[in-house]
């Protein structure tokens, strides 16, 4: 046996790694077993290219716990390593390259998957590792390497005569935890799922039926528990590909969630290699919630679920899995953004997404109306997030109108042109967020000729604002923003019953009855006889700040829910009888009442008010 010291740069290293990121020490098993898993794929191609003499037999890795010797094993039949190997490639290279990814994030705390570590991360959990290998030359001998955690180490001629290695951790007392099955099983699943190479934890028992009806017995069988798949649906032609396929794959992935609504399958080789699988899914209430369901691989194995440097914001609600050994994983957040690779990868991902959504508008335009109100959300989060995802979304992004009918951008500016452009040459968007609350407001839109479209998301305010900047020429207005009449302004004299001076009365009279409106404003119009005799208007503009106030959590009760009233002076109760009336009290009482009324349709009459209404209106009628 022979004595050796590891050459040490950094200050007893083994203490740093022992704390290092005491969160993440369970990567550890997923370093040791990607290690396996490299020995491995190398001798497949060794034995393809001749390299290796006689079969290659059974390349199953095996995972192992032993809980009265406290080990936990890996076992691979990979490459395996000569003496001079073990002190090669362990002693300096494995060291050297740890020493080195320590001695750089000591301090950070933020790095992605903490890929680097290798080998010696299994100093995090273990007191002592054994390596015992066998190297796939002939005339190599088995070796066992030992080492205790400090820099001393020895090597030892092995009894060990099958090609590969076993790598024997002696787990220390504060890490007992990883000689538990369950918790084993959970980070082979967590990390292990997809690696190319079966790896076998322990057995499991299957149970088959033999016989039918009464006859039919289950007969169990011990067979080896593989842990894997190791050819995930991702690495195959989407060609080959069945939607049931797709759709079994999301299942695996997401037990628990709804079937998606469609996917698309990444697969680039060059300027960068990325291969994936993304799916759409049906988008709940809560946008928050769906994030952090896709999974970031690297050759097959796991790296994160947090792939916000990777992926543009609006993607995020997507699910599945990218898998790119091109995008660095042992540097920080903030280089990881600034890394070409990743802007590619980003670029590519976004163009993708538009292309397929492009693709399915086209293909089947119906289906896609279908899916507007979930995909709705997601499209127009990407138009206001990423510029070039505006450019290519534009074409299908979907407007919907109170029949139900939807129309893109561009067909929805064609149709409303004619009939709704104002003085100004701008073109009215009309909407309501609420048909139900609106419905007397959208009655009278609609008796202009006017097209009313329907919102109903959280993100169309700002949806709105998005393509009024971006169209310059258009203008979105609430239907309950003014008087139908005055909705498209448009240079128009309307014809008035009353005289100047009657009109002034109107107003004085209304002025005095209404009392503080808290910032609104009465105006007097001749509308038509039919249109209500008193109407209530909320400005778009105070609207809209009054909601990005709101939305942005700044509401200090300095805006009042401000509203205009509109006084209809052609209308025949105000001719007719307002007017006409002697006793200033009655007149008074008529033009709150008027009011009431008006707020009533605007479900705006609340509390006492609604039942001096009330009180009224029987007064009224008896
Ligand atoms: P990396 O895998 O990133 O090269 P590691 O520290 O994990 O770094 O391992 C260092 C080297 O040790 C590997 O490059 C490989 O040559 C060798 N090695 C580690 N584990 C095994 C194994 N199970 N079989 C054969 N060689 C191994």
């Amino acid at each position: 046996m022979a004595k050796g010291k590891i050459s040490v740069q950094t200050e007893n290293i083994f203490p740093i790694i022992k704390k290092f990121l005491y969160s993440d020490q369970e990567i550890f098993l997923r370093e040791l077993v990607s290690n396996a898993v490299d020995a491995t794929t190398k001798v497949k191609t060794l034995a393809l290219r001749g390299d290796v003499k006689g079969e290659l037999g059974d390349t199953t890795i095996e995972v192992s716990v032993d809980k009265d010797a406290k080990t936990l094993t890996i076992s691979d039949k990979g490459i395996g390593m000569s003496n001079d190997e073990v002190k090669k490639y362990l002693n300096q290279v494995a060291f050297s390259s740890a020493e080195e990814f320590l001695e750089k994030y000591k301090d950070e705390a933020s790095i992605i998957g903490h890929f680097g570590l290798g080998f010696y991360s299994a100093f995090m959990v273990a007191d002592k590792v054994e390596v015992i290998t066998k190297s796939f030359q002939e005339d190599e001998g088995g070796v066992k390497w030992t080492c205790e955690g400090d820099p001393e180490y020895s090597i030892a001629k092995s009894k060990k005569t099958d090609r590969g290695t076993d790598i024997v951790l002696h787990i220390s007392d504060d890490s007992v935890e990883y000689l538990e099955d369950a918790r084993i099983q959970e980070l082979l699943d967590k990390y292990c799922k997809f690696l190319p190479v079966e790896i076998k934890f322990g057995t499991k028992t299957e149970t088959t039926y033999d016989g039918e009806g009464d006859d039919k017995t289950a007969i169990e069988t011990e067979v080896d528990n593989i842990i894997n798949n190791p050819n995930p649906l991702w690495k195959k032609s989407p060609s080959k590909i069945t939607d049931e396929e797709y759709q079994a794959f999301y299942r695996e992935l997401h037990p628990m969630g709804q079937p998606p609504l469609f996917w698309i399958h990444l697969n680039i080789d060059y300027p960068f290699n990325l291969t994936g699988i993304l799916y759409f899914p049906k988008l709940m209430n809560s946008i928050e919630m769906q994030k952090n369901k896709i999974q970031l691989y690297s050759n097959q194995v796991y790296v994160t679920d947090n792939v916000q440097e990777i992926v543009p914001e609006f993607l995020t609600l997507l699910h599945g899995v990218i898998d790119s050994p091109d995008i660095p994983l042992n540097v920080s957040r903030s280089y990881l953004q600034a890394d070409s690779n990743v802007k590619k990868i980003t670029s590519y991902i976004t163009k993708k997404v538009a292309e397929k959504l492009n693709g399915l508008f086209k293909d089947d335009r119906k289906a896609f109306e279908e899916k507007w109100s979930e995909v709705g959300t997601f499209v127009k989060y990407g138009m206001l997030s990423e510029e070039k995802f505006h450019d290519k979304a534009k074409k299908f992004a979907l407007l919907k109108n109170l029949e139900g009918e939807f129309y893109t951008l561009e067909e929805y500016k064609a149709k409303v042109e004619t009939n709704q452009k104002d003085k100004s040459d701008k073109v009215i968007y009309l909407y309501t967020n609420n048909p139900k609350e609106h419905h007397s407001y959208v009655q009278s839109a609609k008796a202009y000729g006017y097209d009313v479209l329907e919102f109903d998301n959280i993100i169309d305010n700002h949806f709105m604002q998005h393509v009024e900047y971006k169209e310059g020429e258009v203008s979105f207005v609430r239907v309950d923003s003014d008087t139908a009449d005055n909705l498209v302004k448009k240079d128009e004299t309307k014809e008035s019953v009353l005289s100047e001076k009657e009109v002034d009365k109107v107003k004085d009279l209304f002025t005095t009855a209404l009392g503080d409106l808290q910032g609104g404003q009465i105006e007097l119009k001749p509308l038509s006889p039919e249109d209500h005799p008193v109407l209530i208007t909320k400005p778009e503009f105070m609207r809209r700040m009054k909601e990005m106030q709101a939305m942005s959590g700044m509401d200090m009760g300095s805006m009042p829910d401000m509203h205009n009233v509109v006084v209809n002076t052609n209308h025949p109760l105000i001719v007719e009888k307002l007017l006409k009336m002697r006793s200033a009290d009655k007149k008074s009482d008529f033009a709150k009442y008027l009011h009431s009324l008006a707020k009533l349709n605007q479900n705006m009459l609340k509390g006492e008010e609604m039942s001096k209404f009330i009180s009224k209106s029987i007064e009224f009628m008896s």
